[in-house]
């Protein structure tokens, strides 16, 4: 198994975005999630407007009462900014991060001459270059970006574990689904999940070897987790990874 993944299935921030009707008025939020945070808090930015940080022992309605005890205050405060943000579509991040293999990265959106494109550029920065700047075209680009990014991981680690178990499948196919990571179907398709490639490399995987050991035992037996431990001695680290974070990770259609 790769190396290395496992130390960053601790380290979490992940970032997404809700929506929250606060008198009557909907708000769009940036929720961090982190477990680094000590405590729940608040914060009006210029780019992202309100800023929900929260630890990742907090749960949701926890949260979710702090802010309502604090509406008042969102409301004054986001009060003139309110009106700049709904020129800003933030349907997908802009001005913040996104993960990318376990790992947050701020995303630019700049210029170019060439063709429209996506890097990453070893310094925390994923650039999103489009001939014209327009929020919209770059949350298009950064999805198909994860996607390309996701069936090459993928198809990869299918390849590598698939050898190594001795498994035979019929193909991947990548899917856009908001709580499924992955299935098997009887005929031997694998399906996979894009957000898998925002995930760290030890929880993808964890979830490829999931759905390959499911060639060989069509269950949740115990001989299907003993196979899964086997190959991955610390898929419940993966697995608790999964339930944890899995459902911040930002989601667009
Ligand atoms: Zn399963």
């Amino acid at each position: 198994m790769p190396s290395g993944g496992y130390a960053s299935m601790n380290a979490g921030l992940v970032v997404s975005r809700m929506k929250l009707t606060l008198e009557g008025r909907v708000v769009e939020c940036v929720v961090r999630t982190s477990n680094r945070a000590r405590r729940i808090s608040l914060a009006i930015c210029p780019e992202a407007g309100l800023v929900i940080t929260r630890p990742i022992c907090y749960p949701v309605a926890v949260v979710f009462s702090f802010v309502r005890r604090h509406q008042d205050w969102i409301l004054k405060h986001l009060g003139q900014r309110q009106s700049v943000a709904e020129c800003i579509p933030l349907r997908w991040p802009y001005g913040m991060t996104l993960p990318y293999r376990g790992q947050e990265f701020v995303v630019k959106l700049q210029e170019t001459l060439n063709q429209p494109n996506v890097s990453c550029d070893g310094e925390g920065n994923l650039r999103v270059h489009l001939r014209r700047v327009n929020v919209e075209a770059g949350r298009r680009l950064l999805k198909e970006w994860y996607w390309v990014e996701a069936s090459r991981w993928l198809n990869m680690r299918v390849t590598d574990l698939g050898s190594r178990l001795g498994m035979i499948w019929r193909g991947v196919i990548i899917r856009d689904q908001r709580r499924r990571w992955g299935s098997c179907s009887v005929t031997g398709t694998l399906s996979f999940n894009y957000r898998l490639v925002m995930m760290p490399p030890a929880v993808m995987d964890y979830v490829v070897l999931h759905e390959l050991v499911h060639r060989r035992h069509m269950n949740h037996s115990s001989d299907f987790w003993s196979l899964v431990e086997s190959y991955h001695p610390q898929y419940r680290q993966a697995r608790k990874w999964l339930t944890t974070y899995g459902p911040w990770l930002p989601f667009a259609r």
